[in-house]
């Protein structure tokens, strides 16, 4: 294992009963970057990140986080881990001050009051009650809590769920501030924009397993070209060179390529000439949520075709702070 890892997993197993929710993890987050953990419903996820957090017991596998087994439950390792679960029942009559003071009594080198109201965006509201504050508002109180302590690794579980469009890019801003400050942050998401904004490296967790791990960029880079869509200008007959070959329905033209930029050229070369607009004109990359459907699709059909494990399973969730 590398000593450098802020988290260092292998061969991590948990089962539920007869339900193996977890069947063979490795893992490794570097200090320093932000780490988002994909995967659909149930795919062992919160059972993971529980494990790191010490919250859960293992069946098998190594682990370590900031060098520490997390199953010893050592103060010093309390003491240097942040964690926000995905709710948090933070009393509705204190104010945002008062409840960010009363989390940082419990650490000994707590971060400065100031400072987590400047990452987390509260400063205007640090007398607000907490039962006055938003639905996004009170996850960034959340997450001010998860930093009393100053730790240098943070879990954020599902830091984003409900919120609205603006509520959600500020939530992202906020964790771009703390990848600032140098914190390790493992999140975990069901939003393939949110991971590809914001972590440098993602793993995709399909029934317990990982079935792909690196930067997003690196896991979009395997899929389909790039698609060029437009609409065929009026009275145009024939496009020109390979472009004649495209398909188009209604009048809308959709040309698959891995040389987007060559084709574009000869594509608006072409209008240019005739004066012609290309009304709707988009070209789209592959993302990482093609990839995320395609491999989640696969894992699970694979799965199907192989015979049921015994039922028994069931939702969750029971965590203790
Ligand atoms: P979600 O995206 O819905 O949060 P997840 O990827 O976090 O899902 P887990 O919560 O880790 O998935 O669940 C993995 C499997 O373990 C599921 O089959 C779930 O029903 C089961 N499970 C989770 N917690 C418990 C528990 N406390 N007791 C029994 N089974 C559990």
């Amino acid at each position: 294992m590398n000593d450098a890892a802020a988290i260092s997993v292998k061969g991590l197993r948990k089962a539920y009963g007869a339900n193996e929710a977890v069947r063979g993890i490795d893992l490794e987050v570097r200090t320093g970057e932000v780490f988002a953990l994909l995967g659909p419903n149930g795919a062992g996820k919160t059972t993971t990140v529980e494990i790191l957090e010490g919250f859960r017991e293992r069946d098998a596998g190594d682990v370590r986080v900031l060098g520490y087994d997390p199953a010893h439950h050592d103060r010093a390792f309390r003491e240097r881990v942040g964690i926000v679960l995905q709710s948090t029942s933070l009393s509705q009559y204190l104010t945002v001050e008062e409840t960010i003071e009363q989390y940082r009594g419990y650490y000994a080198r707590p971060r400065p009051l100031g400072e987590i109201l400047d990452v987390v965006g509260l400063g205007e509201q640090r007398d607000v009650r907490t039962n006055r504050l938003s639905g996004g508002q009170q996850r960034r109180l959340d997450v001010a809590v998860g930093l009393a302590g100053d730790p240098e690794l943070l879990f954020l579980d599902e830091p984003t769920t409900g919120f609205d469009p603006a509520a959600r890019r500020n939530a992202w801003e906020l964790i771009t501030n703390l990848k600032a400050l140098g914190k390790t942050v493992l999140l975990t998401t069901h939003y393939m924009d949110e991971a590809e904004h914001l972590a440098d490296r993602v793993a995709i967790v399909v029934q317990g397993q990982i079935v792909a791990q690196g930067a997003p960029r690196e896991l979009a880079k395997g899929e389909q070209a790039a698609v060029i869509r437009f609409a065929l200008p009026q009275g145009a007959r024939a496009l020109p060179g390979e472009l004649a070959a495209a398909r188009s329905a209604n009048g809308l033209v959709e040309i698959e390529t891995e040389e987007a930029t060559r084709l574009l050229h000869q594509l608006t070369s072409w209008a240019l000439e005739h004066e012609a607009e290309l009304e709707g004109l988009t070209v789209s990359r592959a993302s990482l949520e093609e990839t995320y459907l395609r491999l989640t699709r696969e894992a699970e059909r694979q799965a199907a075709e192989t015979p049921p494990a015994p039922a028994g399973s069931r939702r969750r969730r029971g965590r203790r702070r």
